[in-house]
């Protein structure tokens, strides 16, 4: 058995798609009561716990929290991937035993369990907990800084999920991304900076075996009200995971594999235990751009343009009936010659019809797109 195929067989099926609340984890807490420390760090505003894993026994004391954005759930998916993979006794089992020697790795799975119960990005109180850092006006940042100082750790990891617009020079998606934050306005390459860049080229050599080409680097620009920002001003090395959009896969089933691979190579499987990379190498990653969108219609007759125009279509998320739902939106009218769409069609120059109708306008939510003349044509129907 490799890793792929663990992953396949046995990775945490208890948890899927985009909507991941503190209700939904805590049957998997309760099943590792007995083989791991779980505690409550905290309350959130509304009360809810805030709780903490610890896996390992080691001195190197890595601290990662995911969904602090409460609508990112992709990494906390694979967290509990990984939080299963070593729990296993089966397979792998002398590389599990480096791990848990090695490493003391805490975990708050869910930061903000009030957004991830609403799925918005922000707290109960509206309040974006990655801008809180220096306030911490916010009971969960107290948590997190609480944990931070009590444990001091060598290492953080940020865990978010980045939106489908994000893309590479070349036009591939962007499926997953990191960033080194800064810990100066200057963006100075500190000790602790250059650590964080060595262990994302580990992870990048990873994660190029996978899927090749799909790895982004985030814009390094200073925000001291960001955590990672703050903890790298504390000389504490920390790394930004965004877990991104690749083909068709809005649940971000996909990605959460490729995160698991991170922690993977983060951590040193795959027979690369203590192996240093050279930081530079960082600078190779490509940066992100913002130039994708969910569909991109190209060549289509509009009433009222002179010539064929590309209409490019984005999905606004929204919570219904416990699950998240895709609504589209009309995002650009007109020339997308520098914009890819995840999903591209070519409709040849023909006219469309957009709920029905002939003329469409920005901001407008679409249910249905057919050819005109040939409406079984269909090109969309929201479910
Ligand atoms: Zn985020």
């Amino acid at each position: 058995m490799n890793y792929k195929q663990w992953f396949s067989a046995h990775h945490e099926g208890r948890l899927k798609g985009r909507y991941i609340t503190l209700e939904h984890i805590k049957p998997l807490l309760k099943s590792y009561e007995n083989v791991m420390e779980i505690s409550t760090v905290g309350c959130s505003e509304l009360g809810k716990e805030i709780p903490l894993i610890r896996i390992g026994k080691g001195k190197h004391v890595v601290l990662g929290w995911s969904q602090m954005h409460g609508n990112e759930s992709t990494t906390t998916k694979a967290v509990f991937d990984f939080i299963k993979f070593v729990a296993q006794k089966d397979f792998f089992q002398s590389e599990i035993k480096l791990f848990l020697d090695h490493y003391s790795f805490f975990i708050l799975p869910i930061l903000n369990p009030d957004g991830a119960h609403l799925y918005t990005r922000e707290n109960a109180n509206g309040i974006d907990l990655n801008r809180d850092a220096q306030d911490l006006s916010q009971r969960e940042s107290i948590a997190l800084r609480s944990v931070f100082n009590s444990i001091q750790p060598d290492l953080c990891l940020n865990l978010h999920d980045q939106r489908s617009i994000y893309g590479l020079d070349t036009g591939a998606a962007s499926a997953v991304s990191f960033l080194a934050p800064s810990a100066n306005k200057e963006r100075s390459l500190t000790k602790s900076r250059e650590l964080a860049m060595s262990h994302i080229v580990r992870i990048n050599r990873v994660l190029q075996d996978i899927l090749p080409g799909q790895v982004g680097r985030y814009d390094d620009c200073f925000n001291a009200n960001c955590v990672g920002d703050t903890f790298q001003m504390a000389g504490v090395p920390t790394i930004l995971f965004e877990a991104g959009h690749y083909k068709e896969d809005y649940n971000r089933e996909n990605t959460r594999l490729l995160l698991f691979n991170a922690f993977l190579g983060l951590f040193g499987f795959k027979k690369l235990l203590g192996k240093s990379e050279n930081f530079n190498h960082y600078f190779n990653i490509p940066q992100n751009r913002v130039n994708h969108n969910d569909i991109i219609l190209r060549r289509v007759l509009l009433k009222g343009y002179d010539a064929l125009v590309d209409i490019a279509i984005q999905y606004t998320e929204s919570l219904v009936h416990a699950e998240v739902g895709f609504i589209a939106v009309i995002d650009k009218i007109g020339d997308c010659d520098s914009t890819f769409g995840h999903r591209e069609v070519d409709v040849k120059g023909c006219s469309l019809l957009i709920n029905s109708q002939e003329n469409i306008e920005l901001g407008q939510y679409v249910n249905t797109i057919v050819i005109k003349n040939n409406e079984s044509d269909v090109i969309l129907l929201n479910k």
